[in-house]
């Protein structure tokens, strides 16, 4: 019999909506025992069962819900379903057919709060994020295997908001072994190295497939800048577009190392029109302009200014400075392909941000396309917060 969580009187409204979270000013109390990521049973004020959920005693999300039907029981057999489905989903969207890279879990937006997966060819790598997925670790990596037939799998459980939850960070093989060849993984006809041990998140930003291949498609003949490039994604498919030029600055020694190692995985693109810097971009911005140098198209893919909305206007100021400088490197008809991946940065407020960006920078400007993240990271209608990836393509007068 688990543990039962009272919630306070009108507090079960977000529960009925299907909002997999439960805040701590929404809960009443604890009745029975329950250690952080055990599942207790949800009740409403009024004694009505609202699902399970994992309890989370150190976070101010004090529980995830795992069902929202009462008499879902959460085990091993619970997870195989869930995964199995979120693998069956993916499968059955024709635009991600055939992908090397790709996200398998999506953590609440698949109803398994806590958990994200990629699979890089026939590596899966997991990152459990809250005391409910840590509490599940063996049944979900048994899952994954079940459900991909894939050889090994990785965890990178080490992530800033695991402190949240009281965890500790663990990475390492949790399943199979490292094969002897290096991992990577075939993007769109573009060959991409990735470090799932050292690397970015799970190794790398596979939200963004679907808007690199679009820049594959704008980049011929022109004169691109690609900042915040990490491991090169965005530069790559810009040369397979028939860039005339790709510039690329990141901060990060390592990430362009991988970057350039990228481009050495792919002898057909022309080497030569590739050009890597190592800097701020902020900086650099200002020393182009300064410099006289123009580009055709820019893309600004910037790191997570704003994690939650307290960071709200400080990552603001940051957006608005390299929209602002990117604007006023573009050559007149030149396209601006600008992203914010901040929770705590709406779809609006970036829209906001941009718009006074290019204002200041005295130009005149209009969204020509909205960009979000690809198929396998979906949003769930039940928890908006998963739409963190949002971006505009903007022509600029
Ligand atoms: N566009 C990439 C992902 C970008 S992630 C892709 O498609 O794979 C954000 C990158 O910004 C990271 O590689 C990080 O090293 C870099 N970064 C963070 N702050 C920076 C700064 N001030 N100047 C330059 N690079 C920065």
């Amino acid at each position: 019999m688990p543990a039962q969580l009272i919630l306070l009187p009108g507090k079960e409204r977000s529960a009925l909506k299907r909002h997999p979270w439960l805040f701590a000013g929404s809960v009443g109390r604890l009745e029975g025992r329950a250690r952080p990521g055990d599942t207790v049973e949800v009740l409403a004020d009024d004694g009505r069962s609202l699902g399970r959920a994992a309890y989370s005693p150190q976070s101010q999300i004090r529980a995830r819900f795992w069902t929202f039907d009462a008499a879902e029981s959460v085990d091993d057999a619970f997870f195989k379903r869930r995964i199995a489905a979120a693998v069956a989903r993916r499968a059955a969207l024709p635009e991600l057919a055939g992908q090397e890279g790709l996200r398998l879990i999506h953590g609440e937006s698949d109803g398994l709060p806590g958990l994200i997966a990629d699979r890089y060819g026939d590596t899966v790598v997991v990152q459990l994020t809250s005391a409910g997925s840590d509490k599940w670790r063996s049944a979900i990596v048994a899952a994954l295997v079940k459900a991909t037939g894939c050889a090994r799998v990785f965890e990178r459980s080490d992530s800033d908001v695991r402190r949240l939850e009281g965890l500790e960070p663990t990475t390492g093989w949790i399943h199979g072994e490292a094969s002897s060849a290096p991992l990577a993984i075939l993007e769109n006809g573009v060959r991409l190295g990735i470090d799932i041990a050292g690397g970015h998140k799970t190794g790398f930003y596979l939200d963004q497939r679907d808007n690199r291949l679009l820049l594959a498609t704008l980049a011929a003949c022109k004169e691109v800048l690609n900042c915040f490039c990490y491991t090169g994604g965005f530069s790559l498919q810009a040369l397979a577009g028939g860039a005339a030029s790709v510039l690329s600055i990141d901060s990060s020694g390592p990430a362009l190392a991988q970057a350039r190692a990228n481009l050495a995985l792919n002898p057909a693109l022309p080497a030569e029109r590739a050009e890597w810097l190592e800097a701020d971009v902020f900086q650099s911005l200002r020393d182009f302009k300064q410099a006289g140098r123009q580009f055709d198209l820019i893309v600004l893919d910037p790191p997570k200014f704003a994690p939650s909305a307290a960071h709200a206007e400080r990552a603001a100021r940051a957006y608005k400075d390299i929209n602002l400088q990117g604007c006023r490197l573009l050559r007149p008809g030149g396209l601006l392909m600008t992203y914010s991946c901040s929770g705590g940065v709406g779809l609006e407020l970036f829209q906001k941000i941009v718009a006074s960006a290019a204002l200041d920078a005295g130009r005149h400007a209009r969204i020509v396309r909205r960009l979000a993240g690809a198929a396998d990271h979906p949003v769930g209608l039940n928890f908006p917060e998963g739409e963190y990836l949002k971006g505009l393509l903007v022509q600029v007068d």
